[in-house]
């Protein structure tokens, strides 16, 4: 009720329109709801990780990135665009976020101890929250030495609206992390609002093609321009560039033709538990 109170006096403050229809009644208490039930989410054992491979220009897994799932007991599976919004606005994201960093970490672990599996990278998703909490780059080091991960082979994965709200810090954190092995991606990459010159001030070491600009390629000129425009820059800034959303041969051929030689989508394989995931050709 508390939740629901300050959804409100939020909601009303952005609107000059301050009543409340009954359709948006019932959508916040539906969001309130779903808070509460994500407080519990992790305690009761109800988060999953997900695994999705990223592939070569030759179809060898290369890496994987982690994917939070949430079984929800009465709604079923929620998607992660649906939860993370939430977990970030009330700080629930920090404790899920450090789930997932030691889930992945063990996972990699594993991996790294298996000759045929010591290549693959992780990439986990880290929202700026997260990033931004004061002990974040110890939280790392500390799972990373907890689990026996080799910090080589975690990558994480930041997105533009970080680097806007807290550049130095970011920065710094980013370098601390990097001289101890940990690579770094740009997600979404085009999505926000950040500038190129940030490109250039950040120890990157992978950017990333959104999907929405993979998925209208060969049907909209323009995400063609920003698509090849993105693997040029990357080519030259030397950062590794991966297409996210790849779903046809086309897409594929495409971004082959124009540079790219990492890919990851539906094509090659949907995010799956880790006892599904496929990792020989
Ligand atoms: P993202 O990091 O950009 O992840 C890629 C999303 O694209 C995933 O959605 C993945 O399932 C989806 N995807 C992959 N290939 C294809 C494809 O070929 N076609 C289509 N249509 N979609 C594809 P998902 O798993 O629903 O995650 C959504 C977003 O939620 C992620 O976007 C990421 O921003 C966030 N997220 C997921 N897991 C975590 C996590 O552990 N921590 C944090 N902070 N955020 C997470
Ligand atoms: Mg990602
Ligand atoms: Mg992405
Ligand atoms: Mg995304």
């Amino acid at each position: 009720q508390a939740d629901l109170a300050l959804f409100q006096a939020k909601a009303a403050g952005r609107n000059t329109l301050a009543f409340f229809d009954p359709e948006m009644q019932v959508r916040l208490q539906a969001r309130a709801r779903l808070e509460a039930d994500l407080r519990q989410a992790l305690p009761k054992g109800e988060l999953r990780l997900y695994y999705q491979p990223q592939v070569d220009e030759r179809g060898v897994v290369i890496g994987v990135e982690a994917l939070v799932r949430w079984q929800h007991p009465v709604r079923g599976q929620v998607s992660p665009g649906e939860f993370i919004p939430l977990a970030e606005e009330n700080r629930l994201i920090v404790a899920i976020g450090h789930w997932v960093l030691e889930t992945a970490c063990r996972q990699l672990a594993a991996w790294a101890a298996d000759p045929a599996r010591s290549a693959l990278s992780l990439s986990v998703n880290v929202s700026p929250r997260q990033f931004r909490e004061p002990d974040f780059v110890d939280r790392v080091l500390e799972t990373l030495e907890a689990t026996g991960a080799p910090a080589s082979r975690l990558k994480l994965e930041v997105t533009e609206s970080l680097l806007l709200e807290a550049r130095d810090e970011a920065r710094s954190r980013m370098l601390e992390l990097r001289a101890r092995g940990v690579g770094f991606a740009l997600d979404d990459f085009g999505t926000g609002y950040s500038s190129l010159a940030y490109l250039k001030r950040l120890p990157l070491d992978q950017l990333k093609i959104d999907q929405s600009f993979v998925r209208d390629l060969l049907e909209d000129e323009a995400s063609e321009a920003i698509v090849a425009s993105t693997i040029a820059l990357a080519q030259s800034l030397k950062l590794e560039v991966v297409a996210e959303g790849v779903e046809t041969e086309a897409q594929r051929a495409w971004l082959l033709a124009h540079g790219c030689r990492a890919f990851q989508g539906y094509l090659f394989g949907r995010p799956v538990a880790v006892e599904a995931l496929e990792l020989d050709a």
